[in-house]
């Protein structure tokens, strides 16, 4: 699914897997999305002041592979200040995710999922037998 936010595409995995996925790969490799090529850093859009877009990473996937995949810092803040030069303009910047928003990310993912085993668990229990 492809939806847009603002000037931000967003391709989401909510009806299976990312369109470009073919059986042999990725079939944009070479052009695929400043995200894709991010990995296994995840970028994240905050509301800056005074009109500033504040653009934040972070490196928090349960991937096995993140170490062998991630790149030097100063290439993750380039590719994010790229997509942040593209989408919003001069008035961007960039920094990594702080612990606090990092404990509320996670507290956040959490609290999905919890929603989620609540309905899976309501959903048995409502289920006719
Ligand atoms: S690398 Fe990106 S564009 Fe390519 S298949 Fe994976 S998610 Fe899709």
């Amino acid at each position: 699914m492809i939806d847009r936010e603002g000037p931000v595409y967003v391709i989401s995995p909510r009806v299976g897997p990312c369109p470009n996925w073919q059986r042999d790969g990725c079939a944009v490799y070479d052009d695929r999305p400043r995200e894709c090529r991010l990995f296994p850093f995840t970028l994240f859009v905050r509301k800056g002041g005074e009109g500033v877009v504040s653009l934040g990473y972070h490196c928090d996937t349960r991937c096995p592979m993140k170490g062998r995949l991630a790149m030097p810092k100063a290439e993750v803040v380039r590719l994010v200040a790229e997509f942040g030069q593209d989408a919003f303009g001069d008035r961007t910047e960039v920094r990594a995710e702080r612990l606090f928003e990092r404990l509320r990310r996670r507290a956040v993912a959490l609290a999905y999922r919890a929603a989620g085993v609540l309905r899976v668990l309501r959903g048995r229990r409502t289920r006719p037998t």
